[in-house]
């Protein structure tokens, strides 16, 4: 599904000179991507940007540059109130729904400045004045070096903004291997490179920085992982406590999810992370089992066809037998 509805955005953001660019909680790698690329952007066309995010994101984003101006909501709430009240005009990238952004939703719905989303998940929220959302996208970055190519800002990409992109792009389609990573795709990437990513070395950065603990905590769940009796389903987990003792950090198990289709006959599949007695959820699956859906109707949450989350407020036995119940086990 595409949307496109950006009549009259040039005018209201030839008009806007102050601008916040948001994202969602937990921001991943396409969350802060998008956004530290589009503000490198909006600031060569000299507007005053601020990026605002829910709350903080995994360190190996930390070399995306403009980090060290990214305010953190949950940090500083005054801070982002602020910013978010004063702005002329509001990016929403890489989320669709109010309440993907926590505790920033009220400030976000008060705020007086025209709304634009730029997204790929599915079924978006109909509150934005300007929307460019398409769910055939590989990532929000694309959409952000596509929205720079209608708009003719091309020319204000520079390293710094390719590098945020290609991170993005890396990220939401593992490497260039999920079914939404297209000839354009590639093609994207081909020109960001051209303007000096080096795809070694970002990766690196990316994947190759990570804790001990990373590979500890996915010793522990790999040894504890349960198959469906006919193998089509993988349940993945995390307890608090293993969480607790092998030093769980924000972000530490991002992709421990796809282990469970790399099993041969796997369809589906979920990976659970308790924290405060309640559950994190991300859900994968192959070709047309539909984890949105799934992730909608009875995980509290969604996302896309096949890469959804969403969240149980109960203890991890409770929905490892609930997961098992609702996904017909067998
Ligand atoms: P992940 O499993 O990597 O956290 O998320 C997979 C996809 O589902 C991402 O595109 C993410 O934005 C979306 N997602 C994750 N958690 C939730 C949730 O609680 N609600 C909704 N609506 N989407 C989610
Ligand atoms: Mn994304």
């Amino acid at each position: 599904m595409k949307e496109i509805r950006l009549d009259g955005f040039m005018e209201t953001f030839k008009s806007a000179s102050k601008i916040v660019i948001t994202n969602h909680t937990n921001p991943d790698g396409d969350a802060m991507g998008s956004a530290l690329a589009l503000q490198q952007v909006l600031e060569k066309m000299g507007k005053e940007v601020s990026v605002v995010v829910p709350n903080p994101y995994p360190k190996f984003l930390s070399h995306l540059y403009g980090n060290d101006s990214v305010l953190i909501y949950s940090e500083g709430k005054n801070a982002g109130n602020t910013a978010i009240q004063e702005a002329d005009m509001i990016f929403h990238l890489d989320y669709n729904a109010y309440g993907r952004t926590a505790d920033m939703e009220q400030a976000l719905r008060d705020a007086k400045a025209s709304k634009t989303m730029i997204d790929h998940h599915q079924q978006p929220e109909d509150w934005p004045d300007f929307m460019y959302s398409d769910t055939d996208m590989s990532s929000t970055c694309q959409m952000i070096y596509e929205f720079c190519d209608m708009f003719g800002w091309l020319e204000y990409l520079d390293k710094h903004s390719a590098e945020s992109m290609y991170t993005g792009i890396v990220t939401d389609t593992g490497s260039f291997k999920y079914s939404a990573t297209t000839a354009r795709t590639h093609e994207v990437a081909s020109k960001l490179i051209g303007l000096g990513v080096e795809p070694q070395v970002l990766h690196g950065k990316i994947f190759d920085a990570q804790p001990a603990a990373r590979l500890r905590l996915l010793g522990a769940m790999l040894d504890q992982m349960q198959l469906s009796p006919s193998g089509d389903k993988v349940l993945l987990y995390l307890t608090e406590k293993q969480c607790d003792r092998i030093g769980f950090e924000k972000g530490i198990t991002e992709g421990f999810v796809n282990y469970g289709l790399s099993i041969a006959g796997s369809k589906m599949t979920i990976f659970m992370r308790e924290e405060k007695g309640a559950v994190k959820l991300s859900l994968r699956s192959e070709g047309q089992i539909d984890v949105n859906q799934i992730a909608r109707n009875g995980f509290n949450g969604g996302g896309h066809k096949n890469a959804a989350g969403g969240k149980l407020e109960m203890s991890i036995a409770d929905a490892l037998d609930y997961a098992k119940a609702t996904l017909v086990w067998e």
